[in-house]
């Protein structure tokens, strides 16, 4: 059977997007591109507790901002919908009955409270794994009236036939889960709304999902699922379960490693396209070896042989790397554009559009991450330096300096304007007047203009800064 190529991504709109999520969604829509198939997205909000309208919003914008565009889903439509669980809920109550007149499925009347119980006996005599007893397997009529009778709504369960589940998992192999791993489950609870498992498998296959690809959090799931679609006779799609992400400690990446939602990423500046590549590189990798490649070249590799079969950590210091080699790929007004929002929300009033333009190439080579180019930009935006680091404040004390300050602001006296030229001929000047070289001669000036020993271009950031301005934070220091 060849069917075409249908993956989704099903996030359950409970909160942000975690990055594990992201990297989810991310290889379904690599996938997706790479065999021209489609990408749905399909939200699962049947958990009415903890399902928000506002976390949904949050998972789309996250999505556009990622430019992951989906071909059916919320906003868009398609002929698989409605998209959204909390609106097929019929559609589960129909395929439930269906189980149920095939004896497949039954009522059940325990209470949570029986079922602690029975949970709590059972740990008691022996402890281990304890599943559901089957007590209402077999209710007559007369007694499933009688429950009722007493107010008592029903879930319903599927009733786990006595058997092995196998499946191939395109990443681990085979997996065989060996009978009684599991007892029988409930796919509908007692208000109406159906369980994870049962919803995702009638939405895989009315969907028409060839390929489930997710997180491996969920392996233990697709038994069950699996034995849903073979009590319902449907073909079951092929299964991908991608191993987790570490955080550096090797333990589960969790908010204690830090920023795990992709919004928080984005806050920080973050380039999309990095993320997208950095989180494609945490599970797969490129056979050439090459670890910075364009999504164009990400869709044309992906494979999933080449997904990693161990967990991957998340390193952050990689990821700094590899935005900052994005960042770097900026042609200057796409730096601009994209950096300006950050200037703008930290207050400061931004110059004309050559300025800044000429201003953040400067500095694009040290950043990386955009929300550094608020601290790193503070001495042009800022009224004065103040100088924190305490070898620049004694260089800037020495005398040497002294000299090199006084010699500079007097060479300032005999220009009109200021080009990174000019500014190199008048430190020859101040050499020559001075005798101070190198290091000793440039450091001080360097310090006047940025509160720092270390940073771009200091002709080209002088004649950014203008006359009137370095010869201000130049009087300033020595004054
Ligand atoms: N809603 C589930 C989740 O977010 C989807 C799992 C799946 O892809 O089947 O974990």
């Amino acid at each position: 059977m060849n069917k075409s190529v249908r993956v989704r991504f099903a996030p359950s709109p409970t909160g942000h997007l975690h990055i594990g999520n992201v990297r989810t969604a991310i290889l379904n829509w690599l996938f997706a591109r790479h065999s021209g198939g489609a990408f749905i997205l399909r939200i699962e909000d049947t958990d009415i507790e903890r399902s928000t309208k506002v976390s949904e919003e949050s998972i789309l914008e996250d999505l556009h901002w990622l430019t992951l565009d989906w071909d059916e889903g919320p906003e868009k439509g398609g002929a698989f919908g409605p998209y959204r669980q909390s609106e097929r809920l019929d559609l589960y109550q129909h395929y439930a009955q269906q189980l149920i007149a095939s004896t497949k499925a039954y009522y059940c009347f325990c209470t949570e409270s029986e079922l602690e119980a029975a949970r709590d006996n059972a740990m008691a005599q022996g402890g281990g794994q304890v599943h559901y007893s089957g007590k209402c397997r077999s209710l007559t009529p007369a007694q499933q009236a009688e429950a009722r009778a007493k107010g008592i709504a029903p879930a319903i369960r599927f009733q786990v036939p006595a058997q092995a589940v196998s499946f191939t998992d395109l990443v681990k192999g085979e997996l065989t889960f060996p009978e009684n791993t599991f007892g029988d489950f409930v796919i509908v609870r007692s208000g109406g709304l159906p369980t994870y498992n049962f919803a995702a498998v009638i939405d895989d296959h009315l969907m028409n999902i060839s390929h489930v690809i997710r997180g491996d959090d969920h392996v233990s799931n697709t038994p069950k699922q699996k034995l849903l679609y073979e009590a319902f006779g449907w073909d079951v799609p092929a299964f991908c379960h991608i191993p987790m992400i570490l955080g550096e400690d090797r333990s589960r990446l969790s908010k204690r490693h830090g920023a795990t939602s992709l919004d928080q990423f984005a806050e920080k500046g973050y380039l999309p396209e990095a993320i997208i590549n950095f989180l494609s590189l945490l599970s797969w990798s490129s056979e050439s070896g090459e670890e910075v490649l364009t999504i164009a070249r990400l869709i044309k590799e992906f494979s999933f042989a080449r997904i990693n079969n161990s967990a991957a950590v998340f390193d952050t210091t990689k990821l700094n790397w590899m935005n900052g080699v994005y960042i770097r790929k900026l042609d200057p007004e796409q730096l601009v554009h994209r950096t300006a929002p950050f200037l703008r929300q930290a207050g400061y009033t931004l110059p004309d559009n050559d300025t800044l333009k000429a201003l953040l190439v400067l500095l694009q080579e040290s950043v990386e991450y955009l929300e550094q180019y608020v601290e790193k930009t503070a001495f042009f935006f800022g009224e004065r330096i103040h100088l924190t680091d305490g070898a620049a404040i004694a260089m800037s004390q020495s005398e040497a300096s002294e000299k090199v300050y006084w010699s500079f602001l007097r060479q300032l006296e005999n220009v009109e304007d200021f080009t990174p030229g000019i500014f190199r001929d008048i430190m020859k000047t101040v050499n020559q007047e001075t005798g101070v070289m190198g290091k000793d001669l440039w450091m001080p000036i360097r310090i006047a203009l940025t509160g720092a020993m270390h940073g771009p271009d200091l002709p080209k950031l002088a004649a950014l800064l203008g006359k009137e301005r370095v010869r201000q934070m130049v009087l300033h220091i020595v004054e």
